[in-house]
């Protein structure tokens, strides 16, 4: 359960971006998560649910944009899309491939009231 964690840095991240001296209740939080933080999206939501609850933010909408994990392969050049942590391009078999997207943790948006 890393999502229980997780969640209480997302919370963090999104309160240090909106201003101190208003007191906001955040409504929604879109996030970008990548294939490759093996993030649970119903699970994040659950826990994000559960350490918002006695707050102002109980209630927060989460939008999660997953990101496929692609990988670019250093023999044949093609870019594919694989299942992690299965490191293989999809078109010539070659282990030698780097990670292009599916790392990524981001809060894109927040809209907080
Ligand atoms: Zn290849």
């Amino acid at each position: 359960m890393h999502e229980l964690s997780i969640a209480v840095q997302i919370i963090e991240i999104v309160h240090k971006h909106l201003p101190a001296d208003q007191n906001l209740s955040v409504k929604k939080i879109r996030l970008r998560v990548g294939e490759f933080t093996a993030i649970i999206p119903e699970s994040l939501r659950l826990c994000i649910d559960t350490i918002t609850r006695e707050t102002a933010d109980a209630g927060v909408e989460l939008e999660i944009i997953e990101i496929p994990a692609q990988v670019k392969c250093r023999q044949c050049f093609s870019v594919s899309k694989i299942e992690p942590p299965y490191l293989i391009c999809a078109s010539c078999g070659s282990q030698q491939v780097d990670i292009i997207s599916g790392r990524e943790l981001l809060v894109e948006n927040i809209e907080a009231e």
